[in-house]
């Protein structure tokens, strides 16, 4: 966590909210930053003019038959509730993304995944509001452009609208999705029946043994995004570090963020009061009082490092202000 001001600061609760405050917005010529949860953004200074913070709750399923199950879910839940509710019902598609902090409307902003999947493959639309002009928009799955920790909400839309709404379809069939191998190996090796709760808690236990809990340590996650380059280049690097980490991508090939950080001997590695975190390198922590400059600064510092040695440049996963 960093401290930060803002001028001024409106939750909104619903869609009239979000109607007004767009009215506030013009009439004052205000500038704006919308905030969810918090939890993919490092603040590094004041914000001048309005911060928006999300408070649209509500899970619904609006439609379902045999096979499927279509919610539409307020953007202001809490992800990490929104999963447990699909989990208690026994609905398939999100467990992989248990403890992902945050909240439902930012989620398809990066286009969250973890474990093998990916928001956009439950994905059906979300609703948002043009904060211009005060219209109302549909967006389908092919209109918000996902790609990977990306989507059109992150560049030519970027802070242009509110999203309020999305809505996922859902399997009722058991689907487990295990193509992470460390994942796999947890399941052959405990003989665990592959249900939608163990998949979870498997993935919650996984979870917690590598990540830091962000209300004990601040952190944002990987604070990097796994850089992906073609086989070529590939090729050059493996021949110079035979050991280097990597997933086949498609066509691509995507490097291990952590892996690259740690070879250049970051993990663990404290500067003042922020640092590399012990047990996963691509996380940067704050252990109190460290301001969202100095920690931009240990990025960079990391940054300079990877491309010297590697000749690759690491982009931020996470956004910074
Ligand atoms: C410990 C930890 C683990 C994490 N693990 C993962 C992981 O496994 N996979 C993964 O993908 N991410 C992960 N993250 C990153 C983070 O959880 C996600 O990016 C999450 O979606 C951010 O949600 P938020 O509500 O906190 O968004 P914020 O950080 O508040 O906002 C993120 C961006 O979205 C915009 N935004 C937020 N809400 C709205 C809205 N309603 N309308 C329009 N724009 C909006 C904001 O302006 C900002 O640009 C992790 C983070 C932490 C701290």
């Amino acid at each position: 966590m960093v401290n930060c001001f803002a001028e001024q600061f409106i939750s909104v609760k619903n869609q009239q909210d979000i109607i007004d405050t767009i009215r506030i917005l013009n009439k004052n010529k205000k500038k704006h930053f919308i905030l969810g949860g918090g939890s993919n953004i490092l603040f590094t200074k004041d914000i001048s003019g309005v911060i928006i913070h999300n408070k649209i709750e509500g899970i619904k399923i609006i439609k379902e038959d045999k096979l499927t199950a279509t919610i539409n879910i307020g953007s202001g839940v809490i992800w990490n509730d929104f999963v447990k509710w699909t989990i208690e019902r026994k609905l398939w598609g999100v467990e992989n993304l248990i403890l992902i902090p945050g909240t439902v409307g930012a989620a398809p902003i990066q286009n969250i995944g973890a474990y093998g999947v990916e928001i956009k493959d439950v994905f059906k639309n979300l609703k948002a509001f043009n904060l211009k002009t005060g219209e109302k928009k549909i967006f389908s799955k092919k209109e918000c452009l996902f790609g990977y920790r990306d989507s059109i909400f992150k560049n030519k839309l970027k802070n242009k609208f509110f999203i309020c709404e999305i809505e996922v379809t859902l399997q009722k069939k058991d689907n487990p999705i295990l193509t992470y191998e460390n994942l796999k190996f947890e399941f052959k090796n405990k003989k665990k029946a592959l249900t939608i709760k163990n998949i979870s808690d498997v993935i919650s236990e996984i979870r917690k043994r590598k990540l830091p809990n962000p209300n004990k340590l601040g952190n944002c996650g990987s604070f990097f995004k796994n850089p992906v380059i073609n086989k070529e280049e590939f090729l050059v690097l493996k021949e110079k570090f035979p050991e280097i980490k990597y997933f086949k991508k498609n066509e691509k090939i995507k490097l291990s963020a952590g892996w690259l950080i740690e070879q250049c001997g970051w993990k663990g590695k404290k500067i003042n009061s922020c640092g590399v975190y012990e047990k996963q390198a691509l996380v940067l922590v704050n252990f109190g009082g460290a301001s969202g400059l100095e920690i931009k600064s240990l990025a960079q510092k990391i940054k300079k490092d990877i491309l010297n040695k590697f000749n690759i440049k690491l982009e931020e996963e996470v956004q910074i202000i």
